[in-house]
């Protein structure tokens, strides 16, 4: 049993933070919001007062907080200060990599080990204990880590160095929207050709157009039962996340120089998406932007 202390306990860190009270460890909570905080603290969490409060006496530290500016500000002001002295500092959230490497590197210059760890899975993941964690940082801190990541996720993997889990997350969620625009173009064309979207499916998810998009997220109602498209597009993964995501790949490829033209293009999409009050719904639900809708 070890002293966690976990903070930031929304959609995806409520049901991370329960699955390790589920393990038997003492989770000490603190969200901004009293209701993710009480609703922890139903799950076996410990409510502690402030963030301070809570990593005081912890041996980790779980932060799964909205993006780089929440994870830079709990870390300067709460979780660095106030840390005990070897306790090993986890951050969950999905953010920009420098803010991940600048973290990382106040972490080292106060005697801590800190790993990035981002997850894919969502809160059906979370809730089940099945995420992917994409791991950056050392060696020795990832196989610390990995016990407790164990508890809330499956697939763990270690990417590289500090921000490496980031980098990982924000490719391949590139991948991810760039492909699921291509099967809405793909479903509209052959709409539009009079040719019908079970066969362009049987046709595709066995030749060379096959990808996930297509054969476990399909963006047409029929073809896969459990994807959005047959619940009129309830997220799933939200339009908003996803945009998020592709916002952060466009700010790594101008800070690196690479060229990602369909990344940028994929983003101005979703974006527009999310601008026509979208955002809310799954992120396949683009097709009915595609589609003129
Ligand atoms: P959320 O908005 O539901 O939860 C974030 C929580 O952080 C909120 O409860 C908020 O009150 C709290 N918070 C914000 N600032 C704080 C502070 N200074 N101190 C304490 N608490 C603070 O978001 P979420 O859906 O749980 O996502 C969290 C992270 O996980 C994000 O970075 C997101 O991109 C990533 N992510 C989400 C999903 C998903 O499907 N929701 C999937 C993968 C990754």
């Amino acid at each position: 049993m070890a002293k966690i202390a976990f903070i930031g306990l929304g959609n995806m860190g409520g049901p991370m933070a329960a699955n390790l009270c589920k393990a038997q460890h003492h989770v000490a909570a603190f969200d901004l919001s009293d209701g993710a905080l009480a609703a922890a603290v139903e799950k076996g969490a410990h409510k502690a007062a402030t963030a301070a409060a809570a990593v005081k006496d912890a041996e980790i530290v779980v932060t799964m907080l909205p993006a780089g500016k929440h994870v830079r500000e709990v870390y300067e002001k709460d979780v660095l200060p106030n840390v005990a002295k070897g306790a090993l500092l986890i951050d969950c959230s999905t953010i920009d990599v420098e803010s991940a490497r600048h973290v990382a590197s106040l972490a080292q210059k106060a005697g801590l080990e800190m790993i990035d760890a981002p997850v894919s899975g969502g809160v059906g993941g979370a809730t089940a204990g099945t995420l992917t964690f994409m791991v950056g940082g050392a060696e020795a801190a990832f196989g610390k880590a990995r016990p407790i990541l164990e508890k809330m996720g499956k697939n763990i993997v270690l990417a590289g160095d500090s921000g490496s889990g980031q980098a990982a997350k924000i490719c391949n969620n590139m991948i991810l929207g760039v492909s699921m625009i291509a099967v809405c173009e793909a479903f509209m064309l052959a709409k539009r050709l009079g040719l019908d979207a079970q066969k362009l499916f049987d046709i595709a998810s066995t030749a060379s157009g096959q990808c996930w998009s297509l054969t476990n997220y399909c963006p047409v109602p029929g073809p896969v039962p459990a994807s959005p498209a047959n619940r009129d597009y309830q997220a799933g993964f939200t339009a908003a996340m996803m945009l998020k995501d592709l916002m952060l790949a466009q700010d790594a490829a101008r800070s690196s120089g690479a060229t990602t033209a369909l990344g940028a293009q994929a983003a101005q999409l979703y974006n527009l998406f999310v601008n026509a009050g979208r955002g809310t719904q799954d992120f396949s639900g683009i097709i009915r932007m595609i589609d003129g809708k």
